[in-house]
This record gives structure tokens, C-alpha cells and sequence, in this order.
């Protein structure tokens, strides 16, 4: 008959030929959970916490752990789901089924150091990896408490590649304004955002003539976009495109360089947290919104050219064949 062993603390636990002290896994000096969600709330599942949860943020997690049978003696282990994460690869370029192919590890109500491995299903190529603390509430229990240390590649949506785009170099930048966004870091976020817009807002201009271009804007709307991608005064620059911005590139009809800028020059010091945080949500929409609609523009046309192409090619086609039959 197996006992529970590993859970009377007096005694080692007993793995085939290994003897667990329980001493030896004990971290007293686990660290306590920082940042403003730190404060563990309504429960949830191990694959949402890997998925979705950033760092620094403790949760109880339902299904943390299942119950393991050996020949004499059982013991909690820590979950495999199956999760789901953008995959990065030339092959997948979308979100793909990750599976554990390192976990398991033995859990008890000590706070345990574990890394998680895992790696796409599709392609096999791209791994995650991630360092939590973890623990049971209770002896037995499935649920317990997990919190990040942190992860590889970093926490975060993932930045579209049409969004990199539109602002170049300052992509890693972009990226950071967006884990501060996760953290709800609104001050934090807001400046990043800000970077973004006031370091690359020459190429989001030629970005945005670019694609009026495309969708057949006039050669003197052309030289605006050319003139206020190089003006220095970002009002200026607004202010010499403003009428030269296609409908289908306004966002609710509006120019999204104003709305930029009407974000951008909210005053810091006066604004809460929470204040600069919507703001900066609002910038990072604003900017991702722009981008699929520069994308969908070049796209567009990409698809109206092929189009045209297909039917000029049947149409000379169809004239060589009613040449032939008459001759
Ligand atoms: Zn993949």
C-alpha cells in the first residue's frame, strides 16, 4: 500500500531510489510579491497564468498540482496543460498550442523555485521558458499560489509586424511602453509611448504619404507629406497633412496625428497613475490602429493591382482568340 509520505514534513520523501528532504526544498526567504497587482485575487488556471499573467504578480491558481501514484507512495506534481502563445517562427507567424517539455516538478506547501519548458507543437522550434515560485495551500490540494519571476522570450502581446513598421528603430522601446502597460505602470508607459511618437514621427508621416500615395492621393498632397516629414514642430507638421489624409486613414474620421498629439501633450505631473495609464492606452491603440490601416491600404492596392493585371491578361487573351478564329 503506498502512503503519503511526502507529506509528513519529519520525514523524507521517497521517488524510486531518491530520498527528498524537505529541508532542502524549503526557501524561507522567498521574496515577497511587488507591483501594484500583487494582491492575489479570484483564482485561475495554470495555463491562463502562463499565457496571460506578467511578472511580479501572485495568484492563487485552481489546478496547480495532480495527484502522481508510484508502487508505495504518492505525491503532487505540478500541471502540463497544453497552453497557447504567439508563435514567432517563419512557419507559424501566429498564436500555436505549446507543450511542457520540462515540468512536473514535486510540489508541497514550501515555496519551491521551478523553470517551465515549454515549446510550439507546430513548428518545434520556438520554446518559452518560465520562472515561477509555486506552492500548494494545502497538503494534497490542487490549487495553490504562482508567481513569475520571469520569462523567456519577455512577457508580452506580441508587437505586430505592421506596427514595426510604422516605427522603425524604436521597436524595443515600443515594447517596453507595452510591459509597463501590462504591469499598469501608466507613467512608466506613457513616457515609452511618448518616444515612440516624438523620435519616429518623421517616418510615420512619410509611412502615412506612402500609403495616401497608394490610395491615389494628388502630387501636391504628395509634397506635403514630403515637407512636413522633415518639419521639426510636430503642430506644423499636422497642420501642413491635415487636409492631404485620406478618409479611409483618419481614425473615426479623425487625423490620427492630432490624436497623437493631443495625447502626447497631456501634462505629466498634474495626472494620476491611472490617468497616464489610459492615456497611454490610448496612444498604443491610436498607433496600432494607424498601422493596420496603412497596412490595409498597401494590401489593398497590392490586391486591386493583381486584379487588374488577371483581367488585362484574360481580356488580350480573349482578343488573341477572337483574332485567330476570324483569320
Ligand atoms: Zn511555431
Amino acid at each position: 500500500m503506498w502512503t503519503m509520505n511526502r507529506l509528513d514534513k519529519s520525514q523524507p520523501l521517497t521517488i524510486g531510489s531518491h530520498h527528498w528532504n524537505y529541508q532542502a526544498y524549503k526557501m524561507p526567504d522567498a521574496p515577497e510579491p511587488v507591483g501594484p497587482n500583487s494582491t492575489a485575487t479570484e483564482d485561475t488556471t495554470l495555463a491562463e497564468f502562463l499565457e496571460s499573467t506578467p511578472p511580479n504578480v501572485l495568484k492563487p491558481i485552481s489546478d496547480l498540482a495532480v495527484l502522481r501514484h508510484g508502487h508505495n507512495n504518492a505525491w503532487m506534481e505540478i500541471q502540463k496543460p497544453d497552453i497557447q502563445l504567439h508563435c514567432s517562427s517563419d512557419t507559424c507567424d501566429g498564436i500555436r498550442i505549446f507543450n511542457c517539455i520540462f515540468g512536473g516538478q514535486i510540489l508541497n506547501t514550501d515555496r519551491k523555485f521551478i523553470f517551465i519548458h515549454y515549446r510550439c507543437r507546430n513548428c518545434e522550434s520556438k520554446r518559452k521558458v518560465y520562472a515561477v515560485i509555486v506552492w500548494l495551500k494545502a497538503a494534497q490540494f490542487r490549487a495553490g499560489f504562482a508567481l513569475k519571476l520571469g520569462e523567456v522570450p519577455a512577457f508580452g502581446p506580441h508587437t505586430p509586424s505592421r506596427v514595426i513598421t510604422l516605427i522603425g528603430l524604436d521597436q524595443e522601446t515600443f515594447v517596453q511602453g507595452r510591459r509597463a502597460e501590462n504591469l499598469g505602470l501608466g507613467m512608466g508607459a506613457f513616457v515609452y509611448y511618448r518616444r515612440v511618437v516624438e523620435n519616429q514621427k518623421g517616418r510615420i508621416i512619410h509611412e502615412l504619404g506612402k500609403a495616401a500615395k497608394r490610395l491615389g492621393a494628388s502630387e501636391e498632397a504628395v509634397k506635403r507629406f514630403a515637407k512636413a516629414e522633415i518639419e521639426t514642430q510636430f503642430t506644423n507638421a499636422i497642420e501642413e497633412v491635415n487636409d492631404a489624409i485620406p478618409q479611409s486613414l483618419r481614425i473615426r474620421g479623425h487625423n490620427p496625428l492630432t490624436l497623437l498629439h493631443t495625447a502626447l501633450s497631456e501634462g505629466l505631473h498634474a495626472k494620476t497613475d491611472a490617468e497616464c495609464l489610459e492615456l497611454a492606452t490610448s496612444i498604443r491603440i491610436v498607433l496600432t490602429e494607424l498601422a493596420d490601416r496603412i497596412s490595409q491600404a498597401v494590401k489593398d492596392d497590392a490586391e486591386l493591382t493583381l486584379a487588374v493585371t488577371r483581367l488585362l491578361e484574360k481580356e488580350a487573351k480573349e482578343a488573341v482568340g477572337y483574332a485567330s478564329q476570324k483569320s
